[in-house]
Parts: C-alpha cells; structure tokens; sequence
C-alpha cells in the first residue's frame, strides 16, 4: 500500500536518529494492544501510526499482544485482534506475545535483585498506593525496602514457586520514594496471581506489570522506536530507568508518545463500550453503532477510508476530539468511487399510472432500462430495470398540500421518474383515518428516457422502484450513538448522553438487482445513502452513512 509520507514530529525525529545513525538507519516498531477486548478506531490510528511510520522507513512493525493480566485475558480477543489488523490493510512481520519473554523477564529481575535494584514488599495493594504520596505529598518508605539482596532473592523465588497467596507480596524496583515522578517512586514489577493463563497455562504464579514488560520485550525484539499514547509521557522515566539498569541485547529503545484519537458523538474507552454491550444498550462488539473496527466494518465503511482518515489528521502530541463527519468524509468518498448504485424506497407510497398500456393479452407492460451501476466507474457496466405502471416512490417525495419550496409530486404536478418518463399526479386514495395510500399518475409516452421532446422542463427527479419487481429489503437507520458531541461533557457520565433512537429499523422496497448483493457489500441508493448488506443476514442493509456532506458544511462554518 502506498500512502503520502506524512510529516510529523515522529518522523522527524527518526530522520533525525537516522541522521546520526542511532539505530544505524534502522526502523522497528510495534503495535502493543492488551488482548481483553476489541479493536476501536483510537487503535486504528495507533495502528496506523506505527505500520504507517515502519513502511514508509522501510522498516519493520510486529504486534506483541501485552498479555500479562491473566484474568482478563483470552484466546478470543488475540483472534479478532490479529483479523481486524488485517482487514485495516496492514500485515504484521511477526505476530509475538509478551508471554514469550516471562523468563527472561524473571531472570532479569533476580538480576535486579542481587544489585540491590529491587524489593520484595509484604504490604497490601492499598498501603502500597497510599504511601506513594502525591504531588507535594512526600512518599513513605516501605519498612521492607531494607531487606537484603539474599532475602529478596529468597521471598522471589518464593513467590514464583507458588508460596504465598495473590496479594501477599509484591516485588517492586528500589528507586526513588521522594521523586518528583510518582511513577519512579518504587513501582511494583510482579503481582501474585494464581490465575491459568491462555498460552502460558499454570506455569507462573507471578505476573509482570505493564511498566516492568513493556520496555524490555522492546528491548528484546529489537524496537527502535516504540510509540505509544501520552497518557505513557510520565512512564518514560521508568521505561528508561529498567532499559539502563539491565545488560540488553541490543540498541535501546526509545519510546515516544502522541495524542489519542478520539471521536465527537461516540467514546473509546474498552471499559464503557463493554458496558453498552453488556447492558444490551447495543447488540453486540460488532454493533454497528460502535465504534469498533467490527462494528464500523459491519456499517460498510471502507478499510482505505478509516486508514486514510487516521493518516490524513495527523499525528501530534496535543490531545484533541476530532469530528465524525470528518471520518463519515472519508468513507463517503470511498464511496463514491467503489459503491454501484441501485434503486429503493425506504418509506413506500404507492404510484399507479392509470394510462399505462396493457399487452395483447390485458396483462400491464413492462418496460427495461438499462443504467450504469456507477457511473463514476464504467467499468462497473449496466444493468436492466424494470419499469411498470405499479411503483413505490418515497412517501416524502409526494405531499398534498406542499409546503413553501416544495419543488416534488403533488397534484397537478409533472415530475421525471429517474430514467424513465415524466408523470403527472392525478388524484389520491386515502384510508379512513385520511392519509394518502396511493397516488394517481398519467405519463406522458414521449418522454421516455426521462426527457420530453418539446424542451419543457421539470424541477424534480424521484427514485422509484417497480412494484411488481420489487424485492423487500430490511434496513437499520442509524442515528449518532449519543446525542452529545463530547459524552459526559455535562454530568461526567458519557452514558447519560445515550440517544435512544440511535437506531430505526423500516422495511422498505427495492429493485431486484438488490437481490444479488453480496454480504458486506455496501451500495448506494440513489439519493438516499449508502447502504452495507449485513454480513451474514440476507435481505438486510445497514445505513452506512447519509449522502449529504456534513462535514464540507461544518468547515465552511468555522471559515
Ligand atoms: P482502553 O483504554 O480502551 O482499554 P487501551 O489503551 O488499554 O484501551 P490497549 O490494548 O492497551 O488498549 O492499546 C493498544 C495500543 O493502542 C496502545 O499503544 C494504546 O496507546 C493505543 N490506543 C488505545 N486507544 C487509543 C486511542 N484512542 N487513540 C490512539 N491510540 C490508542
Ligand atoms: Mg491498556
């Protein structure tokens, strides 16, 4: 895949190691996610970033799943993980584990110990947090931090042979408990936790921390550059501080960190979007309404356009909420280019033109015509439509009494019916309750094609699809999942800014070429949307995004 290469900070500063031949010009990164969920838009960006940066220094980008937290942990997520990462575009060199490293790892802390590096401390969790301190808050020390090197390496082993209990003790690096950086006051490196793990099974009682794994499996992958999000900025003292105290096999790794991607109208967090599944607020990760790379892949948007909309805003060290229409944008471009067109009507009102011709037989006549399936794409070809004197057209293109501006069918009214001819509308037929069930028509037989030979003209085009052909379609309309730009803006909780009518599901008509969809293709109806047939249930479309550009609206507000 080719993409413009960006410029940003990251990449200046790879230039500038490449320059001074830091890594002797060499470029490796890694996509770290913790396999306890699914991946979201914020990781497609990470993603981006890291596979972005390693292909355009002809380097190289592995995924490490960060598995040391056995209890959240599972085989599943490594799955989707690894699949989502594929559909995005992007191949890993290397699929690798942090569980991989669990020996060295271990080795390298009884290292620590001996030098006097690292403690074992009997205190609980609570204790621990509380004698930390805060900022202008001194820290306090452990009463166990004197223990000697050869008792330390005693309680370790213990540990790690399964003595005491989750919880009993915590090995934790002897640094600093007055430093300016909370992260440098004596961090831990190893819980107890007799939990099974899914690759590494019973074999470890002890489990290291995300800062005691992360720079070493670096370290021992031969990353150069591991980037990261800011929330890491004030761990990289530690990631240093352990990088210089251990006999690495290599150069080592500098970690970097740019700001999160987040999305107005939606949040990213795993911990809220497990909570809308779990109280069946949606139906499921791959809900369409989610902003998962699942959910947003079942709605029909275009892996190119969720790369080149996290490509295309940039990578900076400012944190920053960028607007959904933008990322709608870009899938309403891909669009464009790659979806072929057809005809439906997702809120019916009959049509029945009363002069249409009857064959020899008394049977209505039935007319083809034949129409691009792109025409942004010839290479799409044509298809037959057919037409009929019984139609579907949108309830709102018709209204008895027109409002101001309103330019479609009413009676008395001619009208082009999109390739086809022009009708005028007649009469109406209503129930009891006195809506409009059908609306009477006449064409006019020399218009056929949609233009009438003496040059007059009409103010509108409606989709319409033929009744008798037509095939009945399921579709879910979407709505923003929450009605705040930025959810819990307000009260905190994102969750009190849920839109209930997030979504609509209507049954409307199309033509039959609609039939043939395949799943997980996207179409356009014409002058409604785009429009994603569900992966796995026939007959139902999912409303991709609208067809009216938002975004280009809002841009031209902000000047
Ligand atoms: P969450 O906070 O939703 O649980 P996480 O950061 O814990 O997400 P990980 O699996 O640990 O999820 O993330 C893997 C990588 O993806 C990390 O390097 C992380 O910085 C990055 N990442 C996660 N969320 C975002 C985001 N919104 N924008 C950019 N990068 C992200
Ligand atoms: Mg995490």
């Amino acid at each position: 895949m080719t993409q413009p290469v960006a410029n940003d900070f990251i990449r200046d500063l790879i230039r500038r190691d490449n320059e001074q031949g830091t890594y002797a010009g060499r470029v490796q990164t890694r996509f770290p996610p913790e396999p306890n969920g699914y991946l979201h838009i914020g990781h497609a960006k990470a993603i981006a970033v890291s596979f972005g940066i390693a292909e355009d220094f002809d380097g190289l980008c592995n995924v490490r799943l960060d598995d040391t937290n056995p209890d959240t942990e599972e085989t599943e997520f490594v799955d989707s993980i690894v699949a989502d990462i594929e559909w995005l575009g992007y191949h890993p060199a290397a699929l690798l584990h942090a569980s991989d490293y669990f020996g060295q790892l271990y080795a390298w802390a009884e290292r620590l110990v001996e030098e006097g590096l690292a403690y074992v401390d009997d205190q609980d969790t609570e204790t621990i947090s509380a004698q930390r301190g805060g900022f202008g808050k001194p820290g306090v020390d452990s009463p166990y931090r004197t223990r000697s090197a050869a008792e330390n390496l005693d309680l370790l082993r213990r540990m790690k042979a399964g003595e005491f209990a989750d919880g009993e003790k915590v090995l934790r690096a002897k640094i600093d408990m007055q430093h300016e950086n909370m992260a440098l006051r004596d961090p831990v490196m190893y819980r107890i936790r007799h939990s099974h793990h899914f690759r590494t099974g019973d074999e470890w009682r002890i489990y290291p921390t995300y800062d005691w794994a992360h720079g070493q499996s670096d370290a021992i992958e031969g990353v150069t550059h591991s980037l990261c999000t800011l929330e890491f900025d004030t761990h990289r003292p530690l990631y240093d501080w352990y990088l210089e105290h251990l006999p690495l096999p290599g150069d080592q790794p500098r970690q970097i960190e740019f700001a999160r991607l987040e999305l107005t109208h939606t949040v990213t967090s795993k911990r809220r979007l497990a909570k809308l599944v779990a109280d069946g607020t949606v139906e499921g990760w791959d809900d369409p309404r989610m902003p998962t790379l699942r959910g947003l892949r079942r709605r029909g948007y275009p892996a190119a356009a969720i790369r080149a909309f996290c490509t295309e805003v940039g990578t900076t060290r400012t944190n920053s909420r960028q607007n959904i229409e933008a990322l709608e944008s870009y899938v309403r471009r891909e669009l464009n280019a790659t979806a072929q067109r057809r005809m439906a009507v997702l809120h019916p009102l009959r049509l029945v033109i009363d002069n249409w011709p009857t064959d020899a037989s008394g049977a209505p006549v039935v007319e083809y015509f034949e129409v691009a399936n792109n025409p942004e794409n010839p290479a799409d070809g044509t298809r037959q439509v057919a037409f009929s004197g019984e139609l579907w057209i949108e309830a709102d293109d018709f209204a008895e009494v027109p409002p101001p501006k309103f330019f479609r069918l009413t009676v008395g009214r001619e009208v082009r019916l999109r390739g086809a001819y022009l009708v005028t509308a007649t009469s109406v037929e209503k129930d009891a309750d006195g809506a409009v069930t059908a609306v009477h028509a006449t064409y006019d037989p020399a218009t056929r094609g949609g233009d009438a030979p003496d040059g007059r003209k009409v103010k509108s085009t409606m989709h319409w699809v033929s009744a008798p052909h037509a095939i009945d379609i399921t579709v879910a309309l979407y709505e923003r999942l929450f009605t705040a730009a930025v959810p819990g803006e307000a009260t905190g909780e994102p969750l009190d800014d849920l839109n209930p009518g997030s979504r609509t599901v209507v049954t409307g008509h199309a033509e039959s070429a609609v039939g043939d969809t395949a799943p997980g293709q996207v179409l356009q109806f014409e002058r409604l949307g785009y429009y994603a047939a569900d992966p796995t249930v026939p007959g139902l479309f999912h409303r991709t995004v609208g067809l009216r550009d938002e975004w280009a609206a809002i841009q031209k507000r902000q000047g």
